[in-house]
Parts: C-alpha cells; structure tokens; sequence
C-alpha cells in the first residue's frame, strides 16, 4: 500500500542536503563551542555562520538571532521575556484567540499571575482585524503577540499592518512565525516586528532546535538561566549539529520557495477543488486566497474527524484534525470553535498540509478513497439519519 504524507504542519521530513551538513557535527566535529582548541573553534564557526545566514534570510542582524529548541520555548521566552522586563510599565497583553497553545497556555500563566489578557476575536476566515488590536491599546499594554499563520487553517494574519500599529503606540510586538518561515517571505524589518519565534522542523529541519528573533535594543529576561551562551541571553550548550541543520534547511526553503509555491498551490487548489466538487456538506475552513500554499481543512458535516483520520490512515494517508497537539484531546479546536463552527461542525474537520514532495497522483488517490469514506462515516451517523429524514419531510 501506498503511504502518503499530508501532514506537514505536524512535522515535516529532514531533506538529505541538511543530513548532511549536520552529520559532520555528531562525528568528527563534536567539540564543545566555548572550549579553545581546535574542533571546538569549527563548532564555534559553524555556530556563527548559521547565525548569519539565518538572520540574513530573515532580514535582520546576526546579534539579533538566538537559538533556542523550538517554536514553544521561543514563544515562551518572548511572552514571558518581555513580561518580566516590562511589567512595572504596565501588566496588558494582546494576544489572539486563535494562536498557538505555546502562546495561549503562557498567556494563561501570566494572567494567573497578575498580568491581564485580552483574546481578540478573529473573523469566518480567522483574520485578525488590525482596527481591534488598536482599540485594544491601552496606557498599560506592554506586549502584542500575534502569529503570522495559524496551524490548522492556514490563515495568514495582516502582520506588516499590525506591526505598524504597536510601532507607532510604542508596545512592543512579537509574533508566532513558526508556520510562516520557510514556507512564505518572511522579512522582520518589513513585518515590523520586535520578536519573531521559528522552528526548523516545520521546514525540513530538525526537530528541538528553532530561533527567537529579538530586535536590537530590546529588553528581555532569559528564560533559561546559565552558563554565558548566546550572549548571556539563554545559557545551555549550543545543540550545534541542529543548528547548523535549521540553517540548512531555512536556506533550503528559501531558494526554492517560488517554485515549490508554485507547485503546493496548484495541489492545494486542485484538492479543494476536487473534494468540493466530490463530496457535499463539506466547507472550506481558513481563508480562501489569504492562506498558506500548503494548508488545507475542510469541516465534513454530520461525521468525526478522529474516525475520518482513522480510515484514511488505513489506506495509508496521514493527516491530521486540527493540530498535532490538540488530537487526543476531545476538545474541538479552539481555532474553529474562534472562526464561528458550532461545536459538532468543529468536530469533523480534516486538515491535509502538503510538502513540495507530493505529488498529483497521491492528490488523485486521496479524491479516489475520500468520498468512499465520508459516506461511510456518515451512513452510520445518527445526525445525518435525522437530517435526511428532515429533509424528506
Ligand atoms: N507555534 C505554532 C504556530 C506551531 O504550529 C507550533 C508547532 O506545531 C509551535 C508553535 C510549537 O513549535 P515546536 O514544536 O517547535 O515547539
């Protein structure tokens, strides 16, 4: 049977050229950074170049980038971070309802702990309305924390505009960038940002290593206290062949994101396309132009995602409901439950996120097997039984 990854946004797989470049890091290379002689200086070397050329492909300074295991601890040291710093000028923070859990359970803890948060609300497509995040100032709001692009529906907030926003108040602006870098232009001087987290194993990276972009001059407490690594700001040992590895892969990602876009996009469109014209009672969750060239989901009415994944999976198709880190919860999305979805719709969504190795013939057997499943799922559903019956009266 054919295995067919759509699962992207979970995770995605390491390309062999950033294998590569890591392996001499584990072998021969090992050092430690900070020791002297000479298989620690490669590391040191291999430490800084990394450094440069991720802040060159985003834009920024080389003192500005610091490595840290990924998207969740970046997101946590930047709330928290500048929680700290700032909160004798004020204890308010703006965040979205529809981010991260790395954002919204940190956001959670500070307001246990005298911070006050306001949850802005998002429209059908999950956009977040510049206007609201600027009602939202106040005299005492210290932190705006917006992502670039949500996880589950792939909708792509109007982050230049909002940045422009905290900049002319003068709060400080951080953004969630973790399924943005390397998959769409990501530049930090244009998305007026002052603190950007991103994770390499969204874009064929590895897993446990990603960055924290923080604007010069601004202020920040570290989140892990030790020895004087990453200029005295987060201590612990580099992990170097991971760094060097998310350097790879950003670079990767980067050269060829217009073509690989180009090719998602075409996918992306032709699978909800097909689905659509397949299947009925199915929407298309996110934003219909705004979106990430490789997010898909579709809420399928009167039908539960987690059994859909279920039957998919044994036809060898990888997907996912909602996010990697919300299934096996039974709660519905947060993110859909924002975008307006009652609780039972919210239940039956399916999210594929495609990768620059799929191709149209797995886009084909997936509109082959889905329509099959989806009717199956819903001849035993007792929703769709009172539906129908309604309908015929
Ligand atoms: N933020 C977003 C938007 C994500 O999608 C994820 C991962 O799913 C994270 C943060 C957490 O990143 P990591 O898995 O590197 O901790």
């Amino acid at each position: 049977m054919q295995k067919i990854y759509f699962d992207n946004a979970a995770t995605t797989s390491m390309k062999k050229e950033v294998i590569d470049a890591m392996m001499p890091y584990f072998t021969e290379s090992f050092g430690n950074p900070s020791s002297i002689y000479e298989i620690a200086r490669e590391n040191k070397k291999a430490l800084d170049e990394s450094r440069d050329k991720i802040a060159k492909l985003l834009g920024a300074d080389s003192k500005e980038i610091y490595f840290t295991s990924g998207g969740t601890e970046s997101d946590n040291w930047a709330i928290k971070g500048i929680a700290d710093v700032y909160k004798d000028k004020g204890n308010h923070i703006i965040t979205s309802s529809i981010e991260h859990h790395a954002v919204l359970h940190t956001c959670e803890y500070l307001e246990k702990n005298g911070f006050e948060v306001t949850y802005l609300p998002v429209d059908e497509y999950g956009q977040v309305n510049p206007k609201d995040v600027e009602k939202a100032i106040k005299d005492n709001t210290i932190l705006i924390t917006i992502m670039y692009a949500n996880n589950e529906i792939g909708t792509i907030q109007p982050i230049e505009e909002i940045g422009k926003i905290a900049k002319e108040k003068g709060v400080i602006f951080h953004t969630d960038a973790v399924q943005a870098v390397g998959h769409i232009p990501v530049d930090v001087k244009k998305a007026n940002v002052d603190l950007l987290s991103l994770s390499g194993h969204k874009f064929h990276g590895p897993k446990g290593v990603g960055a924290l972009y923080i604007r010069k001059g601004i202020k920040i407490k570290p989140l892990l206290h030790g020895g004087a690594q990453e200029r005295g700001r987060r201590g612990g040992t580099e992990n170097v062949p991971g760094i060097v590895g998310l350097a790879k892969a950003l670079e990767l990602a980067v050269e060829n994101m217009e073509e690989n876009n180009k090719k998602m996009i075409e996918l992306r469109d032709y699978i909800i396309k097909g689905v659509t014209e397949k299947i009925e009672h199915v929407k298309l969750n996110g934003h219909p132009t705004n979106r990430l060239p490789n997010n898909i989901n579709f809420t399928f009415d009167f039908i539960e995602g987690e059994s859909l994944l279920l039957l998919l999976d044994m036809k060898g198709i990888y997907a996912s409901s909602g996010s990697a880190c919300t299934s096996g919860s039974l709660d519905p999305s947060h993110v859909l439950l924002s975008i307006g979805l009652p609780h039972e719709r919210a239940h039956g969504s399916l999210r594929i996120t495609i990768g620059d190795e799929n191709t149209k013939a797995e886009a084909d057997y997936f509109l082959e097997v889905l329509p099959s499943i989806v009717q199956r799922l819903r001849d035993m559903s007792p929703l769709y039984e009172e539906y129908k019956k309604q309908k015929n009266r």
